[in-house]
C-alpha cells in the first residue's frame, strides 16, 4: 500500500566536508539563555527553570537567503549555536548527555517580534512569531569528532558589516548537557533532533537587502541575505 499523497520532503542539514546529510526530526529552541538577552527582553536573568519552544523541521533553510515573511514589520535576528543529536532517549543524565551529540552548527532563530509580543501579551503560543517558513536559516553541521564539544567561544552577528550581537558560549545560563538532560525529562529525544541554544544580547530588526554574517567560534560562519 502506498501513500495517498506524496510524502513530504525530509528536511536535512549538510555536513561540512561530506556529501552526506543530517535528517532533521524536531527542533527545540531555548528562550532567554544568555543573561544580557533576558535583560534586554525585560526579564530577570536569574536561573529560573529553562523553557523551550519548537520550530518545524521544514522551517530550516540552507539556501543562504532569508525570505522576509508576511504580516510583520519587525523581524529580528537571533544568532545561535545549533546542537544536533545522533541518539536520544528519556531521562538522560548530565554525565551521559554529550554522548548523544552528533555535532554543532550555526543558525539564526528569525523572529516576527511584533507578532511574538502580541501573543505574549495575550498569553497565547509563540508559533506565529517563531515557527514560520524560512525562519531557521542554518549552515552545515560540523561533527563533534572534529571539533569536540565547544563550551566557550565568541558568538557574533554582523549586519552589513556592523556588529549587532556579541557574546560567548560560556555565558549560557543552561549549558548543552543541562538542556539535553532537561528536555529528556519532558520529551523523548531522538536522533535527528536539533537544539537551538539561545542568543546573546543585541537582537534587532532586519530589512530586505541586509546581509547577516553570524559566527560561532570553533564551529563556523554563515552569511544570509534578506530577500
Ligand atoms: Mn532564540
Amino acid at each position: 500500500m502506498g501513500y495517498v499523497i506524496d510524502p513530504p520532503r525530509q528536511a536535512t542539514l549538510p555536513i561540512e566536508g561530506t556529501e552526506a546529510t543530517f535528517p532533521i526530526r524536531r527542533i527545540y529552541c531555548i528562550g532567554r539563555n544568555y543573561a544580557d538577552h533576558a535583560i534586554e527582553m525585560g526579564h530577570d536573568p536569574d536561573r529560573e527553570p529553562p523553557f523551550f519552544f519548537q520550530k518545524n523541521p521544514d522551517n530550516v533553510d540552507v539556501s543562504g537567503d532569508f525570505i522576509y515573511p508576511p504580516h510583520t514589520s519587525d523581524v529580528h535576528h537571533e544568532i545561535e549555536m545549533i546542537v544536533a543529536l545522533k541518539s536520544g532517549g528519556r531521562n538522560i543524565s548530565l554525565d551521559d548527555a554529550l554522548s548523544h551529540v552528533y555535532g554543532y552548527g550555526v543558525g539564526l532563530d528569525m523572529t516576527r517580534r511584533d507578532l511574538q509580543g502580541q501573543m505574549k501579551k495575550m498569553g497565547r503560543p509563540w508559533e506565529i512569531g517563531k515557527a514560520f517558513e524560512h525562519s531557521a536559516p542554518m549552515g552545515p553541521l560540523v561533527p563533534a569528532e572534529k571539533i569536540g564539544h565547544p563550551d566557550a567561544g565568541r558568538v557574533e552577528l554582523k549586519v552589513n558589516g556592523d556588529t549587532r550581537q556579541t557574546g560567548d558560549l560560556n555565558q549560557m545560563i543552561w549549558k548543552v548537557p543541562e538542556m539535553i538532560n532537561y528536555l529528556s525529562e519532558y520529551y523523548e529525544l531522538a536522533a535527528g533532533d536539533l537544539i537551538m541554544s539561545g542568543t546573546p544580547a543585541g537582537v534587532a530588526a532586519v530589512t530586505k537587502g541586509d546581509v547577516m554574517v553570524g559566527t560561532v567560534e570553533g564551529v563556523g560562519e554563515i552569511s544570509i541575505t534578506v530577500v
